[in-house]
């Protein structure tokens, strides 16, 4: 059967370079796929909406790739089977554990991330091999670390 052609694609995925998924192209998603693109990196981007793809930086030469990711064509189209990495950055807990999923165990991708907005979820998902972030703890532990600074190196104690 001849490969399906991709839809939506502004190219075709090289698969002779390694690359990484990025699923949800809101803030997030467009600046994380804008650095790894910029840094020299394969990246697929899939949003289920198109116009989302306007925050990506204008120097962008990934992919952007229109479509539903938690439906597996949409994963397929992307070339999930060949990915290094994928990270979901949906605004969903749930989407973003359940694409994860689908590319840890069902296609075997290396190395996985998904943001998670309930941090009561996190140590679930590292028995997968599933990395979660969380906006929330990140939050929190950067605003500790803005009121109670770690003291300069060879200052006194009190
Ligand atoms: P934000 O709310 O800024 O984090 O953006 C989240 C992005 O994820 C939005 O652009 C949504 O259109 C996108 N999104 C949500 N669900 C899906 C999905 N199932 N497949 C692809 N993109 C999605």
């Amino acid at each position: 059967m001849p490969a399906r052609k991709p839809r939506n694609l502004r190219k075709t995925p090289k698969p002779d370079k390694s690359f990484t998924i990025v699923v949800g192209c809101g803030r997030l998603g467009a600046h994380i796929a804008s650095e790894l693109a910029e840094a020299g990196n394969g990246v697929v981007i899939i949003d289920s909406n198109r116009e989302a793809f306007r925050k990506l930086a204008p120097s962008f030469d990934g992919i952007a790739l229109t479509g539903d990711a938690t439906e597996i064509d949409v994963l397929e189209e992307a070339g999930l089977g060949d990915a290094s990495a994928l990270i979901a950055v949906t605004e969903r807990d749930n989407t973003n554990i359940m694409i994860a999923e689908m590319a840890r165990v069902l296609y075997d991708v290396p190395r996985v991330i998904a943001r998670l907005y309930d941090p009561d979820k996190e140590c679930v998902y590292q028995e997968l091999g599933i990395g979660t972030i969380s906006p929330v703890l990140l939050s929190t532990k950067e605003i500790e670390h803005i009121l109670n600074p770690e003291p300069p190196e060879g200052a006194p104690e009190r």
